[in-house]
Formats: structure tokens, sequence, C-alpha cells
């Protein structure tokens, strides 16, 4: 604010200026402390087919397990975290977990962990996938790796290079959030995606709103052409995931089917003798 305000202007000094700064530092050295005391946990929300209903794996959602503030979002430590240069450091941690988690699902089922911008230009990032996929004992099929258009403009070459890597090791690619920020169409045959999420700004206003409506069999019809699968994210309503199955989509995930929970929650909803019957809408449980 005091920089916007330019040369030769007094900046008034103001009381929240000087408590933004000290709320900062303070979750910074949290966010520190944080790390050695392992407080991160990983939830995950499960992914199901939208026409049969069955699932198909869950995405890993990282959140602060706070001594005092309780479980933190990661919109409320991640954007500092990556800033800070320990993003990395907790991006590692989350992949490893679910991995291992995933370990405990039935084997078909997919585990997708979210790839900050940070970690697409690490220079070992594909060596680091290859060494948690080795030490776990995870199929690299069984993993999905999300990254969103706006991490794809840090880094070009590396970028890519990373994501082709990744690729190679037969671990499947996402394109998250599509249709927000900076979408360029020439990233969708730049990198090897295999699945693009439509960002849930676009599925709140379905099935009412005919823009909407465009936007998402426009993304489907292009998807089909470039051999990609497309989910529907924040699918909090019924008519929502019929509007998935009509149009095509071939996943979802939102609060209709769940929201995300603990590994060994996600274990129960799993089990095969609840699956079979088909009733995944009636199971919504609550986030911890
Ligand atoms: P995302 O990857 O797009 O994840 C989807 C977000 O939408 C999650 O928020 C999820 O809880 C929320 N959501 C799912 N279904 C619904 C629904 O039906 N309605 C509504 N209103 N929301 C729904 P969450 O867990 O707070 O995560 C926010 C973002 O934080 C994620 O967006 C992702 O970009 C980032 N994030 C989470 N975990 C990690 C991580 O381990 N690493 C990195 N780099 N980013 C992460
Ligand atoms: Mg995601
Ligand atoms: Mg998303
Ligand atoms: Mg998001």
């Amino acid at each position: 604010r005091a920089k916007q305000s330019g040369r030769n202007r007094i900046c008034k000094f103001e009381p929240q200026m000087l408590l933004d700064a000290l709320a900062r530092r303070t979750l910074e050295m949290d966010l520190r402390l944080a790390l050695q005391r392992d407080e991160f946990v990983v939830h995950y929300q499960p992914q199901i087919d939208a026409s049969t209903g069955a699932f198909q794996g869950a995405e890993a959602l990282v959140r602060w397990q706070h001594p005092t503030k309780g479980l933190v979002s990661p919109a409320d430590f991640i954007p500092l975290a990556e800033e800070l240069g320990l993003i990395g450091t907790i991006g590692q941690k989350v992949l490893a977990v679910a991995c291992r988690e995933a370990l405990s699902w039935p084997s078909e089922f997919t585990v997708a962990v979210n790839l900050s911008a940070h970690q697409l230009t690490e220079i070992d990032l594909v060596q680091k996938v290859a060494a948690v996929l080795s030490a776990t004992g995870l199929p690299s099929s069984r993993l999905e790796l999300e990254v969103t258009e706006s991490a794809l403009l840090q880094d070009t070459d590396r970028t890519h290079a990373n994501l082709h890597g990744i690729h190679e090791l037969g671990v499947r690619v996402s394109l998250d959030d599509f249709g927000t920020g900076y979408s360029s169409l020439s990233h969708l045959t730049q990198f090897p995606f295999d699945k693009l999420k439509i960002d849930q700004s676009f599925v709140r206003r379905l099935p009412g709103d005919n823009n909407s409506v465009a936007i998402v069999q426009a993304v489907v019809g292009l998807a089909d052409k470039l051999k990609m699968t497309v989910t529907m994210e924040g699918v909090e309503r019924e008519e929502q995931r019929a509007f998935a199955k009509r149009e095509g989509c071939q996943g979802i995930q939102g609060y209709l089917v769940s929201r995300p929970i603990a590994s060994h929650e996600l274990g129960e909803l799993f089990d095969p003798h609840r699956v079979s019957d088909h009733e995944w809408n009636r199971t919504t449980p609550v986030e911890a």
C-alpha cells in the first residue's frame, strides 16, 4: 500500500498494517514449526463414475492440524507456504502419505495429489515421484498428479520436462480448475494431460445457466477429441450429477458424494458391500 502511493508522499501509519505484519510473521513461525512437528494431515475426497456411481478413487487434500486453531484449510496456508519456499517439503509429505494410504484401498482405485507451481519447477521432481512410488510400492498407474493452469506459466522448459517425465513413469496427469485463470488451449496439446477437471465455478451454475452448459459441453467435446477424460468438480446436487452423466463427463467429485474425509473413513466408504448397492448418494459424511 505504501509503495503504491509513490515517492514524495506521506503514508499515514495504519495500526492495521502492523497487525497484519504480526499475524503474518506468527503464521510463518507456526508453519515452520508445523513441519517439524508434523502437523499436516491428508484428507481424501472420493471420485465416482458419473454414470454408474462406482468409486474411481480419491483426491488427497492437505489440512493443517493446528494446536490451537484446529483444522486449517489449505487456502489459508498454501499461498504463504509457496511464498516461503516450504511448499516443496509439504507437497513431498502429502505425496508420500497419499501413496502409502492408497495402498489400503481396493487395488483398482487411484489417488490424485495436487502439485504446486513451485514443485513443477524442481529439477528432481520426476526422481522424487519415482522414489515415493518405489518406497511405498504403489503402482504408478494408481497415481494421478493435478496441476493448475497458472502453475504452467512459471518455467516452461522445466515444467514441460517434468510433466512429460512424470507421464513416462506411467503416472496420470490432470489439469485442475480448468477454465479459470490463464486458459490457453495450447496447454492442452503441449502437456501430456489425461484428464480435465472442470472448475466448480462452472458446475455451480449447472444446469440452469446456459453459458455454463455451453462451456461444459464444449469442454467435453474437446476432451473427447484429444483423448482425455473429464471430471466435474464441486458437484453438490443430484441434477448436476445427472447433467454430468447426460453430457458424457466420466467422473464427478463433490459434496454430493462426500466431503474430504480421513483415510479410515474413506476405507469404510470404499467397502465393497456398500459400493455394490449403489447407494453412494446417501453417504455424505461430514468433514471432521
Ligand atoms: P482443488 O485441488 O481444486 O480441490 C478442490 C477443492 O474444492 C477442495 O478444497 C474441496 O474440499 C473443495 N470441494 C470439493 N467438493 C466441493 C463441493 O461440492 N462444493 C464446494 N463448495 N467445494 C468443494 P480444499 O480442500 O479447501 O482445497 C483447496 C485447494 O487447495 C485445492 O483445490 C488445491 O488447489 C489446494 N490444495 C489442497 N491440498 C493441496 C496439496 O497437498 N498441495 C497443493 N499444492 N495444493 C493443495
Ligand atoms: Mg485438485
Ligand atoms: Mg480443482
Ligand atoms: Mg481449486
